[in-house]
């Protein structure tokens, strides 16, 4: 990635050569480390020194722990083609704050799982699933990203899992979910999903070749009155199961 925090998570954003500028090449006898500015992990200098030109300098994530799920790696980190193209365009922790409060409202909470469900198709999503790619998107900070709206929190929740499903001749298979961006739909971030004036949308594929699964409704467009309706009726969503979805 291009740019880290220097010294600290509250330190400026610096590029690498910048970094090296102000902490120097004793960085690390001085304990000044870059971090990275989404997991706040400490991230390595690539390529400031190298006498290629043509490589371009940049920060790395740590190798992931042996056994580590891929969905658990940073989005910044860029090694997980799942996650390519939904790069935040920063992190705003104070709205993150009252965005995820406003998420765990019973009202937003039940509709988000409704949505998430009907998407999924009823029996092959359980709260615990839910409940996981909660987790998962508290260590990514999704409510943080900057100018994100609450109904596009639920399409996140979405690409955070793995799912199981039996087909009709009961053969079981695996799919998950991948966002898709028109051609020119604006930036090459996350924040195309709500600030793009093409729709972009979520498509369900088969996790073995991630060839689209096909039913009626898939890809399913990214919008907010899309997210209301796919929700559809959530008030049979008991305060019992409501508890079974908060981490
Ligand atoms: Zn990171």
């Amino acid at each position: 990635m291009e740019k880290a925090r220097f010294g600290g998570m509250t330190g400026p954003l610096v590029e690498p050569v910048e970094f090296l500028t102000r902490a120097t090449a004793n960085y690390k006898q001085k304990g000044i480390y870059p971090y990275c500015d989404a997991c706040g992990e400490v991230v390595h200098l690539y390529g400031v020194h190298t006498p290629n030109p043509q490589t371009t300098s940049r920060f790395d994530h740590p190798n992931m722990p042996d056994g580590a799920d891929p969905l658990d790696d940073c989005v910044l980190a860029d090694r997980n083609p799942r996650f390519r193209g939904l790069q935040p365009d920063g992190f705003d922790d104070a709205r993150g704050k009252v965005l995820r409060a406003q998420f765990f409202d019973p009202t937003f909470l039940a509709h988000a799982y409704t949505f998430c469900r009907n998407l999924c198709r009823a029996k092959n999503l359980l709260p615990g699933q839910f409940r996981s790619m909660v987790i998962r998107a508290d260590k990514k900070r999704i409510w943080s990203y900057v100018g994100i709206p609450l109904w596009a929190v639920p399409y996140i929740l979405l690409t955070l899992e793995n799912f199981q499903a039996t087909s009709k001749n009961g053969q079981e298979y695996g799919f998950h979910f991948v966002f898709q961006k028109p051609r020119g739909s604006g930036g090459t971030g996350i924040s195309a999903l709500w600030s793009s004036r093409q729709i972009c949308k979520i498509s369900k594929v088969f996790s073995d070749n991630g060839s689209p699964v096909q039913t009626g409704d898939n890809p399913y467009p990214v919008s907010e009155s899309a997210f209301v309706e796919m929700a559809g009726d959530s008030s049979w969503v008991t305060p019992a199961l409501l508890r079974a979805l908060i981490p």
